[in-house]
C-alpha cells in the first residue's frame, strides 16, 4: 500500500481509496505521484483485477474493471490514463453537452464510463465510481520531459498533426527519457518517478502545457471534492 503524504489534509476525514488503469507499472507509478499532486490529500492503491497493456486494451478491460470496482470493492475513483498516439487531440469543442468524438480517446473513455455506470445500482454506499480520465498527448514521455523540454507540449503536437510535420516521434520522446527506446521496466519506472518528482507536487506546468490531456485529467480529479 502506497499513501503519498500531503500537508493538506485535515484529521478525520476520510482517506480516498483510488484505483489504477494505465499502459504500464512505470506510468503507473508516476501517476501515483501526479494525481496526489492534484488532489493534496492522502489516498490509499485499490488493485483491480485486471491489467491493460496498451490502446485498445485499455478500453476493452475498462468496463470490466468499472464493474468490478463498483461491486466488489470500496474504490472511490478510478484513474485511466492512456497514450493519444496518432489519434485527434481532445478540445474544447468536444466538452459541449451531448458531443462525442469517435476517434479521440478521452471521448471515448467518458463515453465507456457513461455507459457502464448508468447501468449500475448503487453499491458499497456510494452511487459510482468517480471518473479522472487523461490522455497523454502523443505519449506519456512527453509529460515527463514537460519544463525539461520546452518544445514539447500539446500545442507543438497539434500544430504539427495539422501540418503534418510531427515535431518530434514517440521513440525520440523516449530517447529523451530513457535514454534507449527499450527501456528495462526497472529503468523506465525510475525516470518516470525522477521527472514527475521534479515537479514537487505542482503541477501548474503540466497543466499549462497539456491543457487537454493533463488539464482534463486534473479537472477530474479536482470534481473528487466537490459534490456533483
Ligand atoms: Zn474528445
Amino acid at each position: 500500500m502506497n499513501q503519498p503524504s500531503s500537508p493538506v489534509h485535515s484529521p478525520g476525514a476520510p482517506v480516498l481509496k483510488v484505483a489504477f488503469l494505465s499502459e504500464s507499472p512505470a506510468d503507473e507509478a508516476a501517476l501515483h505521484i501526479l494525481v496526489g499532486a492534484v488532489l493534496k490529500t492522502p489516498f490509499t492503491i485499490v488493485q483491480s483485477s485486471l491489467r491493460a497493456r496498451g490502446w485498445p486494451s485499455v478500453e476493452q478491460v475498462l468496463p470490466a474493471i468499472l464493474r468490478h470496482l463498483h461491486f466488489k470493492t470500496d474504490a472511490d475513483g478510478l484513474v485511466v490514463v492512456v497514450d493519444s498516439d496518432d489519434s485527434p487531440v481532445h478540445t474544447a469543442e468536444h466538452e459541449t453537452p451531448g458531443y462525442y468524438h469517435p476517434h479521440c480517446r478521452i471521448c471515448r473513455l467518458r463515453g465507456v464510463f457513461r455507459r457502464v455506470l448508468k447501468n449500475l445500482p448503487p453499491a458499497r454506499g456510494r452511487d459510482r465510481v468517480l471518473r479522472a480520465v487523461g490522455v497523454a498527448v502523443p505519449a506519456v514521455e512527453a509529460w515527463y520531459l514537460c519544463g525539461r523540454d520546452t518544445s514539447v507540449t500539446e500545442e507543438a503536437w497539434v500544430k504539427g498533426q495539422a501540418t503534418g510535420r510531427v515535431p518530434y516521434t514517440r521513440a525520440e520522446l523516449k530517447w529523451r527519457v530513457y535514454g534507449t527506446e527499450r527501456p528495462t521496466l526497472m529503468h523506465e519506472t525510475r525516470r518516470a518517478v525522477q521527472e514527475v518528482t521534479r515537479h514537487h507536487g505542482d503541477v501548474r506546468r503540466l497543466e499549462n502545457d497539456f491543457p487537454q490531456g493533463f488539464g482534463s485529467l486534473a479537472r477530474d480529479l479536482r470534481s473528487w471534492s466537490r459534490p456533483a
